[in-house]
């Protein structure tokens, strides 16, 4: 049950940290939100794939958001 709470609590603060940072942000160039060492995505706060980050290094978007963003 602690392990739980724990992690709970490892992700409010994880997306709390983000929330500030993307609100610092431009909203329409997101800038790379580094937390604890990994790049999550500025606009959904989940971890970006390494594939990603190898195929374009400075993406602050995961490939959905980064889809919707593009969407009209
Ligand atoms: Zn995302």
């Amino acid at each position: 049950m602690t392990d739980v709470i724990d992690r709970a609590g490892t992700l409010e603060q994880w997306q709390r940290e983000a929330a500030i940072q993307a609100a610092r942000a431009s909203p329409k160039t997101p800038q790379q939100v580094v937390i604890d060492g990994v790049i999550v995505c500025a606009r959904c706060w989940q971890p970006i794939p390494q594939a990603r980050l190898k195929t374009v290094p400075d993406a602050a978007l995961c490939v959905p958001c980064k889809s919707l963003q593009e969407q009209p």
